[in-house]
């Protein structure tokens, strides 16, 4: 029997660590700094109202190459490999428009961290396997002259994806997949399992499948700090606002079967900043679409999806947010350092947090049980209901665990596959996507950021093919299909 777990009423105690001494601490001594050489000129020069340095920093600028929409990690890695892989050096300026600096309900930072090669689609796994480099090697990419190196706080734990008898065959050929396109992944039999994880009950599960190298996980505040501090060592220029607008020019054409086809160029982002009810105008050749959960509304704002049903211009981004909850608990007698992130064939998930036998863990609810996405607060029952039963069955010593904190984020849910979307809208031509990775975008940030990049500077996608996340599909009715969602 399980006994009832009680919530302290903590909120988003592990979201709070770092919010907030580790941002924001440059501006008001810059404002200060301002206000003081204010003060100097004025008192010399004739005509106190004349204001010589009126501070306009907060501005987007009246130009910019590219626009991003969205400062998290999936905007931030845009820009990065952007201004890496620009030739020459400095061609192209790069604005991140960002309306929340806090990332209070970024999915970036209300993520668990991690990251895994074991995917069904090769295209998956090669995103991870570049990431994981990058990762591992995180100074060779953003290390910062004079400045302190990165740590992400990686944690080579290793996945355990746990299989039932009925989805044993598929956790076979899955690993086939991966092993040929690299990753290091054994499979285990239930007596494999209870050898080296004692603390597993094997009831129910027929398969196991480990990564020995390249898995785990690391803190995603980190990672998003490290690409803030390069990319801002690399002159992208950052704005405190929110996009609310598109200008674009269009031009109608026909196709060889006499279809009408409207094609647009966006020409100016509207930017509505704080403190302000104006927007400023940013004239642009390109627009990355990096608005995670609310990319989907984005595209809307550029006229995406508004034509006949059935149409490519009726097609939408069918990215929207979608709540999940994560829990935190206690529990001395719990499974200890050598602990994988395991995955069990219910859907719950659970890994380590820090070294104090906490955990934390959650499960995505079914269709039906979908939470309202208008807000981010935690249903406890959900726990209790859905989640503990299927912890205390997989490892017992989990019955006694203690309830400690929990939070709520918002996954870029991609409705039609649940797999991203990278590259540019077929008829919107300067619109280019990187979203819609529910659940495992925050892996692959580091190399799709790249694919993005080759794509407006080459026209093409050079180290990994990511044709098959094309906009396209979504027309075409081509799902990837990816059976490791979790
Ligand atoms: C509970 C949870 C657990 C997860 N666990 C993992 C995991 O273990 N591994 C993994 O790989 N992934 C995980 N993910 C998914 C991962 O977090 C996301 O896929 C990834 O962070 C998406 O990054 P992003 O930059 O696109 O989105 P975000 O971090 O949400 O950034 C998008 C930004 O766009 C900004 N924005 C939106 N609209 C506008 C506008 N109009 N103007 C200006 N700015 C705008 C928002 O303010 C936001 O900051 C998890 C997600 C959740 C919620």
């Amino acid at each position: 029997m399980l006994r009832t777990a009680s919530w302290p009423r903590w909120g988003r105690t592990l979201l709070a660590r770092g919010l907030g001494s580790r941002r924001g601490g440059s501006a008001p001594d810059q404002n200060g700094k301002v206000s003081e050489i204010k003060k100097k000129i004025q008192s010399v020069l004739p005509g106190g109202a004349w204001n010589p340095l009126y501070d306009t920093s907060y501005l987007p600028p009246e130009h910019s190459d590219v626009v991003i929409v969205g400062g998290g990690v999936i905007g931030l890695s845009v820009a990065y490999w952007l201004k890496r892989l620009e030739k020459p050096r400095g061609a192209i300026r790069v604005l991140v428009v960002e309306r929340d600096h806090t990332y209070s309900r970024a999915s970036t930072v209300l993520s668990v961290g991690g990251i895994r090669q074991q995917f069904s689609v090769p295209e998956n796994i090669q995103l991870s396997l570049f990431s994981i480099e990058f990762l591992r090697n995180i100074n060779e990419y953003l290390a910062v002259v004079d400045d302190p190196p990165l740590d992400i706080q990686f944690n080579p734990s290793g996945y355990l994806l746990l299989a039932s008898e009925k989805g044993a065959a598929l956790m076979e050929s899955n690993v086939k997949v991966q092993r040929q396109e690299g990753a290091k992944v054994c499979l285990m039999s239930p007596e494999q399992l209870r050898n080296k994880f004692p603390w597993i009950n094997t009831e129910g599960v027929a398969l196991a499948s480990y990564g020995m190298e390249h898995e785990g996980w690391f803190d995603p505040w980190c990672l998003l700090q490290g690409l803030r501090r390069k990319v801002q060592s690399m002159g992208v220029l950052f704005c405190h606002g929110e996009v609310t607008r598109f200008i674009s020019s269009s031009n109608h054409m026909e196709t060889r079967s006499g279809e009408e086809v409207t094609l647009k160029r966006i020409h100016e982002v509207h930017v509505k900043v704080d403190h302000s009810l104006e927007y400023q105008p940013v004239e642009c050749a390109i627009v990355i679409n990096a608005a995670g959960a609310w990319s989907g509304q984005i595209a809307q704002l550029a006229g995406i999806g508004k034509g006949p049903p059935g149409t490519l211009q009726g097609t939408k981004l069918p990215v929207e947010p979608r709540k999940r909850y994560v829990y935190v608990w206690h529990c001395p007698q719990g499974p200890g350092l050598e602990t994988p992130f395991v995955i069990d064939p219910s859907g719950v998930y659970f890994r380590r947090e820090g070294l104090g036998n906490n955990y934390l863990g959650g499960c995505s609810p079914t269709e039906e049980e979908e939470p309202d996405p208008g807000n981010l607060e935690v249903d406890h029952d959900f726990f209790q209901d859905k989640v503990w039963p299927s912890l205390a069955q997989r490892v017992p010593a989990f019955e006694t665990l203690k309830a400690r904190s929990s939070w709520a984020g918002y996954y870029d849910y991609n409705t039609f596959d649940q797999n991203g979307v990278v590259g540019p809208h077929p008829l919107v031509i300067n619109m280019y996507f990187a979203t819609g990775f529910s659940g495992h975008g925050l892996q692959q940030a580091p190399a799709v950021g790249r694919a993005v990049a080759e794509m407006v500077l080459q026209g093409h996608f050079q180290t990994i093919d990511l044709s098959p996340f094309l906009f396209s599909r979504f027309y075409l009715g081509e799902k990837v299909q990816e059976h490791n969602i979790v």
